[in-house]
């Protein structure tokens, strides 16, 4: 099939933060760029992000970048890697100043400095009173970077393919990358991208889980293409449940709510996190709140007529400060839960939130494998930021206000890195007719009509079984039982049939499309978690409650062949300073 064809020196597929900072800095290097989006660009989920991004910056309470390191490090219980670590924190403050000055219009304290607020995992001098790191709008954070980068890049000429559909890399016999086959979603037409280089930033897979703070787009394309492509995936095991998200909802409930003075409370209006975190309270580390809630409503304290949720104080806060540093928390309590915040306190319960894990990169984004069980190598012409990467700066548990940070440091470090490249590498290499044929088969198995079950009961099937068999606790038998129900949903989305027999409309292939791709990462994330026989991070299991460092401080890799499993070691060691040695890790 002779199909049209267009020729980048960088694809970015993904127009969330990562996708369109790295964007920024290779349009504004002189790079000929494409930024592929699904969505309008300003439509991915960086837009949700109410919290904030952080840096040490230190307007509110004293801070600097080595006491955000130590945060960060024990927040991914000692499985982050230092190097990258470090790196973050370093590049905080002056990249929180370059939003500034792109646009980002920033909350204010009275002296005109940017306000920053208090979020869960923050501590000044190493772990001692609570930090204030977090750079805020208002609690529409997100949205603000989104919209100033997305008008950087216009002002830049990058060129966008907007609402078109990324189906497959295209490999050649050695997995360099050459490029992607992209589906225009409103006609239904192919088109070939050809790239000396293809980046990555496909956001997460919340949409693994039927509840989700995520949007319905996070179903994990980018991280599917990757294992597709021969690309192990790193630590799929560790998902981040976000403590509120709205009960039976999932919407988010923002950190910043209990940053600012809020508070949880079980039915018997007990403050209960004193208990579980005595000296951080509600803004102990996510993982840690999770598992308290869970655990209350498991032991009989839940809230509500059938005890399955807690609830989030906030009217002590009052009506003033309520509506000028939380109006879109209080919008979505209102209409998601029915309940004035002002008056009432908001229902919540453990959320699927962020996918720590993702396709390994070094802290320059590119991705890096290791060969034959030997040192890793780079993947030629290939990149990644953002949550579909692994950097690791996350490790087993992500503290908030560190993603957004995440996104831009090393979206821009990805563009740099692009560029260096292309100096060096000035010509397209030809792509192979094979490596299209192999996507557009892919493309071609979704023009399938009549009866049989439809990818849609799948796709709801698929997100329960995740949520009843890999969830906040995890067992052995639990587990081991997702794999099959996992495999068997495999199975028989091989003979299911789009929704409408008479039109196929683009939307239901891409569903399809985007099914498959959840597929794939779902069986990841609970292989990955069966094996790993310890706890840590947000990685909870029943049957091995202690950290396990002889054995298990170690990042996994996934690989799609076989489903097989390997192991590579933690980068312990900082770029300047001295290791933060993994101890026990209390709030
Ligand atoms: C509700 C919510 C609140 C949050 N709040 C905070 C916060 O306060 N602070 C913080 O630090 N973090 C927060 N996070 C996390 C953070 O927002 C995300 O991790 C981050 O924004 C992800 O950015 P990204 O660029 O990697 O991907 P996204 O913003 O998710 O963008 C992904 C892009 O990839 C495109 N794409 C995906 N698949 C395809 C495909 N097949 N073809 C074409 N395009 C494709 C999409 O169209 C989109 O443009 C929050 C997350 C959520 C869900």
């Amino acid at each position: 099939m002779n199909i049209a064809r267009r020729r980048f020196d960088c694809l970015v597929v993904g127009a969330g933060g990562g996708g369109l900072r790295a964007a920024l800095q290779l349009a504004q290097g002189e790079a000929h760029v494409a930024v592929v989006s699904k969505v309008f660009p300003t439509r991915s989920h960086t837009v949700a992000a109410q919290g904030g991004m952080n840096a040490a910056l230190g307007n509110v309470l004293p801070d600097n970048w080595h006491w955000h390191m130590y945060d960060t490090v024990k927040g991914s219980d000692y499985l982050g890697d230092q190097d990258a670590i470090e790196y973050m924190c370093r590049a905080a403050s002056r990249l929180v100043i370059e939003l500034e000055h792109y646009g980002v219009p920033f909350t204010r304290l009275d002296d005109g400095h940017i306000y920053q607020r208090a979020f869960g995992g923050q501590s000044q001098n190493f772990g001692g009173e609570q930090a204030a790191r977090t750079c805020a709008a208002a609690d529409r954070t997100g949205h603000a970077i989104l919209h100033a980068l997305y008008q950087q890049n216009l002002r830049a000429k990058t060129h966008f393919f907007d609402e078109f559909f990324v189906v497959d890399l295209i490999t050649d016999a050695d997995t360099s990358v050459l490029g992607a086959l992209v589906l225009e979603i409103e006609t239904g037409e192919p088109l070939l991208i050809e790239a000396k280089t293809t980046l990555l930033a496909t956001g997460g897979a919340g949409r693994m889980f039927r509840t989700s703070t995520n949007a319905m787009i996070n179903t994990g394309d980018g991280m599917a293409m990757a294992v597709r492509a021969g690309i192990p995936l790193q630590d799929m095991e560790f998902l981040q449940f976000h403590p509120t998200g709205i009960a039976g909802v999932g919407s988010l409930i923002s950190e910043g709510v209990r940053g600012e003075g809020g508070h949880l409370i079980n039915s018997e209006g007990e403050r209960f996190m004193e208990r579980y975190a005595p000296q951080a309270k509600d803004l102990a580390s996510r993982d840690v709140v999770s598992r308290a809630i869970a655990i209350e409503i498991r032991e009989g304290r839940g809230c509500g007529p059938n005890k399955d949720y807690a609830l989030l104080k906030v009217d002590h806060l009052g009506a003033e400060l309520i509506k000028q540093r939380l109006p879109g928390i209080r919008d979505m309590a209102m209409r998601f839960a029915h309940v004035d915040p002002i008056e009432k306190p908001i229902p919540v319960y453990p959320t699927l939130h962020y996918t720590m894990g993702g396709i390994p990169t070094d802290r320059f984004g590119q991705v890096v494998v290791p060969v034959h069980r030997g040192p890793e190598e780079p993947v030629q012409g290939l990149y990644a930021v953002g949550e579909c990467a692994c950097v690791s700066v996350h490790g087993a548990n992500r503290l908030g206000g560190n993603s957004l940070l995440d996104i831009v440091v090393f979206g821009r470090a990805a563009g740099n890195q692009i560029l260096q490249y292309l100096s060096e590498n000035r010509y397209h290499r030809g792509v192979s007719q094979g490596g299209v044929d192999r996507a557009l088969e892919r493309l071609a198995r979704w023009e399938r009509r009549g009866e049989g079950e439809s990818v849609e009961a799948l796709r709801e099937e698929l997100g329960k079984t995740m949520e009843d068999y890999c969830g906040v606790f995890r067992t052995q038998d639990v587990l081991d039982e997702g794999i099959e129900r996992v495999l068997e949903i495999e199975a028989r989305l091989q003979d299911a049939v789009l929704k409408d027999h008479s039109k196929i409309f683009n939307t239901a292939r891409i569903e399809a499309l985007e099914l498959e791709n959840l597929v794939d990462i779902t069986l990841a994330t609970v292989v990955s978690a069966a094996a790993r026989k310890e706890s840590r991070g947000a990685h909870s299991r029943l049957d091995y409650p202690e950290r396990d460092d002889v054995n298990w401080l170690k990042h996994t890799l996934y690989s799609k062949a076989g489903r097989q499993l390997d192991y590579k070691p933690v980068r312990l060691k900082p770029l300047t300073v001295d290791t933060f040695q993994p101890k026990e890790r209390v709030y």
